[in-house]
């Protein structure tokens, strides 16, 4: 009979185990499966578990290992941010204040801006002492460039546009005026005032419109054959026709360098980064426009000898309304719209576009067009 309960006993046991390994796996697959990330860590604060999304959005960590501090992982992340410091203090003042179930978010610096959410959670025993606790991870570079990039816009619409604008109307008024004759030279003077900040709108209006077109991945192509060097060209007498101080000459190869490209948004690029070279090369030097033909796509570069931009800021400078940190009060003008176009545009041509750069040194902003006829080159 005992001989009996005992067999008894030992078979539930068995099912008992073989039914806790089933959830335990069933739970797996469902935390692998999820597409957050998720690490729990213990009391003591050490890594216990982590899914396999978490090893994708911490980009294959090598810190990632069960009983590691999980502060060594969060130190490691907060390194890929542009303020490690801070972003470290953000992640202990979470981890001190678990209850309160905090979110903190982390702007990674990697080939692209990656917006990393990470929501603390604690978890308590019957008496409230804290088990564990847990850290989800999210991707949320897409949702909060939105939020980013509306709350930007309105700040833009505000301050930016209020500017010409004043000036348009003040000078318009003044005009106007029945009280004072205005002599033809300074009535010429407000009239070309009027004229450069219509100007100045025009580009504003036109570089938020092709922002908001670039945000919704909308930019329609009108792609025709297009000889790129000719453009280059073009774009290069334009240019110095615009500046003194600076030489601006261009390297050709000899064969043809016809591309499927729209030709209106191309050069829109390289105006872009024409005007950067020359805007941020106050001191003047040579500007050089180059195409290098590869196999399978010609490489266009545009270097200046102006201030260059420190390595730190490299990542950051495509990003939608982002400007040079360590720039002069006269280099501040602009928007942080240009370059972010620019990507738009090349990547929407199959290309790609990237930045060479040292501070003091000058930049080579290079991108990359499809040749359409790889026998060519
Ligand atoms: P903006 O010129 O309106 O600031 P951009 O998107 O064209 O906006 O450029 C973003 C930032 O990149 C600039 O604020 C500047 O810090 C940096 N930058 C761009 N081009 C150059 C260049 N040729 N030399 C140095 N810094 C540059």
């Amino acid at each position: 009979m005992v001989h009996r309960d005992q067999a008894r006993k030992s078979d539930d046991r068995f099912m008992l185990g073989q039914c806790l390994s089933e959830h335990k796996a069933t739970l797996q697959r469902l935390l692998a499966s999820i597409s957050d990330g998720l690490i729990i860590v213990d009391s003591e604060g050490r890594i216990g578990y982590w899914n396999q999304q978490t090893e994708h959005l911490l980009d294959q960590p090598p810190y990632l290992q069960v009983g590691t501090p999980v502060i060594e992982t969060l130190t490691a992340l907060a390194q890929q941010t542009m303020d490690a410091n801070q972003a470290l203090i953000k992640l202990e003042h979470a981890m001190r204040h678990l209850s309160s179930f905090p979110q903190k978010d982390l702007d990674l610096i990697r080939p692209k801006l990656v917006t990393l959410r990470l929501q603390f959670f604690p978890s308590y025993d019957a008496e409230q002492a804290l088990v564990s606790y847990g850290i989800i991870l999210r991707d949320v570079t897409e949702q909060t460039s939105m939020e980013k990039l509306k709350a930007q816009l309105l700040a833009t619409v505000a301050h930016e546009l209020r500017a010409p604008l004043a000036s348009i109307k003040g000078f318009a008024t003044t005009l106007l005026r029945e009280d004072v004759a205005w002599d033809p030279e300074s009535q010429h003077e407000f009239i070309e005032i009027i004229d450069e900040e219509s100007d100045r709108l025009t580009t504003l209006v036109d570089d938020l419109f092709d922002t908001s077109r670039f945000v919704l991945g909308h930019y329609p192509l009108d792609k025709e054959p297009v000889d790129l060097a000719k453009l280059i060209h073009k774009v290069a007498k334009q240019a110095q026709a615009r500046t003194a101080i600076h030489r601006i000459t261009t390297q050709l190869p000899d064969q043809e360098t016809i591309v499927q490209a729209d030709a209106h948004r191309i050069q829109q690029v390289l105006h872009n980064l024409m005007d950067n070279a020359i805007k941020y090369s106050p001191k003047g030097g040579d500007i050089i426009l180059d195409i290098a033909a590869e196999p399978s796509q010609f490489v266009i570069s545009i270097s200046d000898q102006g201030i260059g931009i420190p390595m730190e800021e490299q990542p950051l400078i495509f990003e939608l309304f982002y400007r040079g940190k360590s720039l002069e009060p006269s280099e501040q003008v602009g928007l942080g719209l240009g370059l972010s176009i620019c990507r738009g545009i090349i990547e929407a041509h199959g290309g790609t576009i990237w930045v060479n750069s040292q501070r003091g040194h000058g930049s080579t902003f290079y991108f990359t067009l499809p040749n359409p006829d790889p026998s060519a080159a």
